[in-house]
């Protein structure tokens, strides 16, 4: 069994945690036994699925994951299957998760890897970065637990359980505390055992370690944690100050014509990518709604519009930002918009909105409008 061997640290300002040695794995590692969670990707080691449960999971939590995960793979049971599958029914499927550029790499990689590697995964995190989508952590968590190689995935999760086991005073993802959170990590881990300990990891950062008030009493390292042994706890991980959430105010136009409504196609590349969505954009400083929206949709599909009536207001938090979302009805003279910042235009009926994948504020607008639509036929 291949192991990732990492030299002891010199002269570190983060003195290194020394009863961390394969004894700690073990402990784990039975706590782990009798306390892992029941995840439907657990049932197999087949890389494909550890992939996508890896992919779905990062920034997204379990128990929203699950639903997601199971649907995927009765529709999309191989690499074979998703290679094949066309767009639309992919991003579909993923409608709802966000980070939709997700998606995009599933499908990109698994059609390099049936066209390269013969739908095989290669058992090297080297190779595996080297497929769209695929960063260190992903790689190590498929050769952790799908091939039981010793190495270690670090993410959010290890980096905040490590800041404590370590008491580390320095913010976790600075590269001193990445270093010695991967060093220490390789320490504990018990030979041949890479994948149960990762996921033992995962496990205790969900259950026990958790982002506030870990439950120190229950855990089963506390005997190897520095920070339960000097009290520091709360404290820990120590943080870098950042800004508050930045705040947007975005309009979204609404462009009816004879019982249809007008949709654009988002770029692949960057938010939302691939996804439709009714074109507008965000309120510069002053200036009013109306504005904004006559501006935008100028930029956007090239046509002078009227602004009419308020169809609904869409609060949405994305990981960086905030967004409040105006939509209006907006009506034009011009018959022959044009796609100048969208991939694709298209006029549709209001109740086949439901088949274009979209992000989650165009569809609660989508949503609204079809109650409308209903109300209005009652
Ligand atoms: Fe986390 Fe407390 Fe366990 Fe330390 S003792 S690893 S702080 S739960």
């Amino acid at each position: 069994m291949r192991r990732t061997v990492l030299p002891l640290p010199g002269a570190s300002l983060i003195r290194y945690n020394p009863s961390m040695d394969a004894r700690f794995g073990m402990a784990l590692l039975r706590w782990y036994q009798e306390h892992a969670r029941e995840l439907p990707w657990r049932k197999t080691t087949d890389p494909y699925a550890i992939w996508v449960s890896e992919v779905m999971l990062q920034q997204t939590r379990v128990g929203t994951v699950i639903p997601y995960y199971q649907r995927w793979m009765a529709r999309l049971p191989s690499i074979q299957a998703l290679a094949q599958a066309n767009r639309e029914r992919i991003l579909r499927l993923w409608e709802g998760l966000g980070y939709y550029q997700r998606a995009h790499n599933l499908h990109r990689a698994a059609r390099i890897l049936v066209e390269k590697y013969a739908g095989e995964f290669p058992h090297s995190a080297q190779k595996l970065q080297d497929l769209p989508g695929i960063g260190p952590y992903i790689a190590a968590a498929i050769c952790a637990i799908a091939f039981n190689q010793d190495i270690i995935a670090v993410d959010g999760n290890l980096r905040r359980v490590f800041s404590r086991l370590l008491d580390l005073n320095v913010d976790p993802r600075s590269p001193d505390a990445q270093e010695r959170t991967m060093q220490d990590a390789t320490r504990g881990l018990p030979s041949g055992q890479g994948s149960a300990y990762s996921q033992a990891l995962m496990d205790l950062g969900s259950m026990i370690c958790t982002p506030r008030q870990p439950g120190c009493d229950r855990c089963p390292v506390s005997g190897f944690c520095l920070a339960f042994a000097r009290g520091t706890q709360a404290d820990r991980p120590a943080r870098d100050k950042s800004p508050g959430t930045p705040h947007h105010t975005v309009t979204a136009g609404v462009l009816q014509r004879d019982g249809r409504v007008l949709i654009a196609r988002r770029p692949e590349s960057g938010l939302l990518g691939g996804l439709w969505e009714f074109p507008g954009g965000k309120r510069n400083r002053d200036e009013s709604l109306e504005a904004c929206l006559q501006r935008e949709l100028m930029e956007e599909i090239g046509i002078p519009i009227d602004v009419g009536e308020a169809i609904t207001v869409v609060e949405h938090a994305y990981t960086h930002f905030r967004v409040t979302v105006h939509a209006f009805s907006v009506s034009s003279g011009v018959r022959s918009p044009k796609a100048l910042e969208h991939t694709e235009l298209r006029w549709v009926d209001i109740t086949q909105l439901s088949a274009f994948p979209m992000g989650k504020v165009d569809r609660e607008i989508s949503r609204v409008l079809v109650e409308r639509r209903a109300d209005s036929s009652a």
